[in-house]
């Protein structure tokens, strides 16, 4: 039974030949996150991992052998969760040290325990989310601004993002315009009023996005973007921090 719940749990969609989105129909919109499958020539690339609550590994079919490499975009609860259960971890250099104990202050686990309409369906019988923790899952390599992530036929660039989350990083290749954002920048309502966010930064960042060449955006939450809806969605941003400060 437990193996049957765990197969519905997850949402599956095949964006075109090489790319398959998950995400958990059933968790709270606030941390339903999209979690990115790609696959590469001579490895593969997991971009995010959810919640944890159920185990992400068996949905992931890469086959026996060739490497998996999976790249938290920053050390939110949404973006973690299963992140233990992979052999090959990125992430941030900048939050590196809290990938090894997954503090529930840092990842905000905390604020998941007490959210009403946690799930709306139990991954298992006597779940509580009061119970959820994050275990820890420390990093077997850290990125930061300018490293490459290598697949064989595909090279990514490493950008830091900050605004969201300090640690925010995205992942671009510069040769097709494939860009994965995390939580920089999404379709969707941007969160920057968390105890760790940075409008200023933020801003920072937004304006570095208007000029930035994609050909498609796959962010944290939301459905996926082409570049003017990239550039529409950061100058909305900046707007209504500009109104903001001169209204302020
Ligand atoms: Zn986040």
């Amino acid at each position: 039974m437990a193996d049957l719940v765990v197969d519905n749990w997850f949402g599956k969609e095949i964006v075109d030949a090489s790319t398959t989105m998950l995400t958990e129909p059933f968790v709270h919109d606030f941390v339903r996150a999209n979690i990115w499958h790609l696959k590469g020539r001579d490895a593969d690339l997991l971009v995010d991992t959810g919640m944890g609550i159920c185990p992400l590994v068996p949905q992931i079919g890469t086959p026996a052998g060739k490497p998996l490499i999976v790249v938290a975009t920053h050390i939110h609860l949404d973006h973690v969760g299963s992140l233990h259960e992979f052999p090959l971890r990125m992430g941030p250099r900048m939050s590196a040290a809290q990938f090894e104990d997954m503090d529930d202050a840092v990842t905000y686990a905390y604020m998941f325990h007490n959210l009403e309409g946690a799930v709306s369906r139990s991954p298992a019988p006597g779940w509580k989310a009061a119970d959820y923790r994050i275990p820890a899952a420390p990093l077997t390599r850290t990125l930061d601004e300018g490293d490459v992530v290598d697949l064989g036929d595909r090279k990514f660039h490493v950008l830091h993002l900050p605004g969201h989350s300090p640690d925010s990083i995205a992942l671009l290749d510069e040769a097709d315009g494939l860009f994965f954002a995390g939580d920089a920048i999404y379709d969707g309502m941007l969160i920057d009023d968390l105890p760790d966010s940075d409008r200023a930064a933020y801003c920072r960042t937004m304006q570095r996005l208007l000029d930035l060449p994609i050909r498609i955006g796959h962010g944290g939450h939301g459905p996926s973007f082409d570049g003017a809806r990239m550039r529409e969605m950061a100058s909305a941003y900046l707007r209504r921090r500009e109104r903001f400060v001169s209204a302020g």
